[in-house]
C-alpha cells in the first residue's frame, strides 16, 4: 500500500511516523520541513516565528519524549506585559495589574471574575456571536475598547470582526492556568528544530510543489499512491480535488514577522509585550527575555503582525517591511546601530480564521473522495488556537482513520 502525505509540517511528519510500519509512505514538502514551525539557523537556530509550548500540549510533550529530548524541555513563567504610548507596563501579578493605570478597577476585577469563571462555560453555544458583540455585551464597552480591541487587531489584523465570541471564550478557558507570578510556558532548548530533525529521520521527502489527479488511484508528480493524506493549507489544493472531496471554503490569514538580532533589550525582562498602538507590529516578542541570552549571544526580538494573504502588509516587500518596523522599534528606544540583523519571515496561510459559526464547520479527516484525507490546522484539535500539539495529533489521529479504513486495525 502507498500513501502520499502532501506537506512536511508537524501534521504531515506525525502522519507519517505513525504510518511507515504499515505503508509505504513519501512526503512531498513544497519549501521546507517543519513548516511553520521551521527555523532560521546562523551560528545557531532559531524558530523563523516565535514558538513556545504549553503545560497541557501533551501529544507535544509525548513526541519530545518519544525522541529523547525530554531533557531539553524547559518550562518558565514568561512574563508579559501591555505596552502604551510607547511605555511598558507589565501585567503578571495581581500588583502589576492593579498598578496599571489604563483601565477602571471595576473593569479588572469584571476581567479577573470573566477569567476565573471561564473554565465552567460551554463556549460552543457562543459560536454564532462576534467576539466584538460577546465582549461589549458581558463585559462592556470600555473593557473592550481599551483591552480586547487592541489585542485581536493585534491577534487577527484586518479580520478581527469576523471572529467568533467562542474562540475567545475557548481560548481564555485553556490560557487560565496561571501561577501567582504569571504563565508558565516550554521551550525546547536550543531550539525546536531538534524535534523536527529527528522527526524526519528515515522518512522519504520529496522537495517540489505537487499535482494531484485521481485515475483510479491517485497520481502524485506522476507517483501513484492508494491513499493521500493532505496537510497543507487547504488554499493550496487543486480546484479539481477540492470540489471531488467537497471541501467547504476555509478563509486563512497571514503572518508577517520581523526578527531581530539586536545588542540591546528592548522590552527589559518581558517575554511577550502587546502593543495597543496602532503600530506595524501587533506585539514584541523577546526570545532571549525567555530563554537564556547565553544560548545566543545576543537579543533575539520577534515583532509579530498578523494580515490577510492578499492583505496590505503581506504585499509589501522586505526592505520596506524591514524601515517600517524599525521606525516604529524607535518608539521604544532600540535604533538601527543597536541592531546586528533583521530578518522578514511571511507565512500566506498561517491559520484559519476562526470565524462566527467556525465550530460547525470543523472539517473531518474522510473527505467524500474516497481514499482522500485532510488534517492540519482545519482540524479538530487545533481549535480554538492551532499549535504545534494541535497538528501533532491531527496527523497522529488522520494516522489511525487512514489505518482503520485500510484494514491495519
Ligand atoms: C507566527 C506564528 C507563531 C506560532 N507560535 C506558536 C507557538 O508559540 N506555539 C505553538 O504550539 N504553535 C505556534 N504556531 C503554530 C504552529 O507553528 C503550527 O500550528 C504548526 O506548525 C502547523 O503545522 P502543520 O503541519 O499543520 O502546518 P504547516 O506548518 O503549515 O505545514 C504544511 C506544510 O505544507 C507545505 N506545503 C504547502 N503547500 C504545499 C504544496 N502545494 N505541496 C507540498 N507541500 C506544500 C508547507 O511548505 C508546509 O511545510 C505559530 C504559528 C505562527 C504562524
Amino acid at each position: 500500500m502507498r500513501i502520499a502525505i502532501i506537506g512536511a509540517g508537524l501534521t504531515g511528519l506525525s502522519a507519517a511516523i505513525n504510518l511507515r510500519e504499515f505503508a509505504d509512505v513519501v512526503l512531498f514538502e513544497k519549501s521546507e520541513t517543519g513548516g511553520l514551525a521551521s527555523s532560521y539557523c546562523r551560528e545557531y537556530c532559531i524558530e523563523k516565528f516565535y514558538h513556545h509550548c504549553f503545560r497541557n500540549d501533551f501529544e507535544l510533550i509525548k513526541m519530545i519524549k518519544n525522541l529523547k529530548l525530554s531533557s531539553k524541555l524547559v518550562w518558565k513563567v514568561a512574563r508579559v506585559a501591555y505596552a502604551v504610548d510607547g511605555n511598558i507596563f507589565p501585567l503578571n501579578t495581581p500588583f502589576e495589574i492593579l498598578k496599571y493605570p489604563h483601565m477602571k478597577l471595576t473593569d479588572k476585577l469584571r476581567l479577573a471574575i470573566f477569567t476565573l469563571k471561564s473554565k465552567k462555560r460551554n463556549y460552543r453555544e457562543k459560536d454564532d456571536i462576534s467576539v466584538e458583540d460577546g465582549i461589549k455585551e458581558e463585559l462592556g464597552e470600555s473593557l473592550f475598547n481599551s483591552f480586547f480591541y487592541p489585542l485581536l487587531r493585534s491577534k487577527f489584523g484586518e479580520n478581527y470582526g469576523e471572529i467568533s465570541y467562542a474562540w475567545l471564550l475557548a481560548r481564555v478557558a485553556i490560557r487560565s492556568n496561571r501561577k501567582y507570578s504569571g504563565e508558565e510556558l516550554g521551550y525546547l532548548r536550543h531550539g525546536f528544530h531538534q524535534m523536527i530533525e529527528r522527526m524526519e529521520e528515515g522518512l522519504d521527502i520529496r522537495k517540489g510543489r505537487v499535482k494531484i489527479s485521481k485515475n483510479g488511484k491517485f497520481v502524485v508528480n506522476s507517483g501513484e499512491f492508494d491513499n493521500v493524506i493532505f496537510t497543507a493549507p487547504l488554499p493550496e489544493l487543486d480546484s479539481r480535488i477540492h470540489v471531488s472531496a467537497n471541501l467547504p471554503p476555509i478563509k486563512y490569514q497571514s503572518s508577517v514577522c520581523a526578527l531581530i538580532g539586536a545588542e540591546k533589550t528592548v522590552t527589559e525582562d518581558i517575554y511577550w509585550t502587546n502593543v495597543r498602538d496602532r503600530l506595524s507590529f501587533g506585539a514584541i516578542v523577546e526570545h532571549t527575555n525567555f530563554m537564556p541570552f547565553e544560548d545566543y549571544g545576543e537579543h533575539l526580538i520577534y515583532l509579530a503582525s498578523y494580515s490577510t494573504p492578499n492583505g496590505n502588509l503581506f504585499s509589501k516587500g522586505d526592505e520596506k517591511l524591514k524601515k517600517l518596523y524599525l521606525n516604529d522599534l524607535e518608539k521604544f528606544g532600540l535604533n538601527a546601530k543597536d541592531i546586528n540583523w533583521i530578518k522578514i519571515f511571511k507565512a500566506r496561510y498561517s491559520s484559519p480564521i476562526y470565524e462566527k459559526g467556525y465550530i460547525q464547520n470543523i472539517i473531518p479527516y474522510r473527505t467524500d473522495l474516497e481514499g482522500f484525507y485532510v488534517a492540519g490546522m482545519i482540524s479538530k484539535p487545533n481549535y480554538p488556537e492551532r499549535s504545534m500539539n494541535g497538528s501533532i495529533k491531527s496527523g497522529l489521529e488522520v494516522a489511525e482513520v487512514v489505518k482503520r479504513d485500510s484494514g491495519f486495525d
